[in-house]
């Protein structure tokens, strides 16, 4: 067992487990029993946290983190030069679509 990282809120502990899980990684919320028995505590520490069950899977895990963390793309540079923002798809100079990646 090893711990990941800590979720701002369980909802998110939660969408990060299952994300892992879908690939393939064993991971499980720690702390969500007691955050929700907590009044004692100071709140950071009753965050939850990541856990997975397989350190080997840890740069993976890291990885696909980072990936959740980051907010959707809204802009991306287009192979004809134009750099397209505010959530657009296709580029408005010469009509190509957003690449797949
Ligand atoms: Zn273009």
């Amino acid at each position: 067992m090893r711990r990941l990282d800590q979720a701002p809120n369980l909802a998110i502990a939660t969408l990060w487990a299952d994300a892992l899980r879908s690939q393939g990684i064993a991971a499980s919320v720690q702390r969500e029993f007691l955050a929700a028995a907590a009044g004692q505590l100071p709140p950071d520490q009753c965050l939850p946290e990541i856990w997975i069950d397989d350190d080997e899977h840890l740069p993976q895990a890291e990885a696909l983190l980072a990936e959740l963390r980051q907010p959707p793309q809204h802009r991306w540079q287009c192979a004809c030069g134009e750099l397209v923002e505010g959530g657009f798809e296709q580029c408005w100079h010469c009509g190509a679509m957003m690449p797949a990646d």
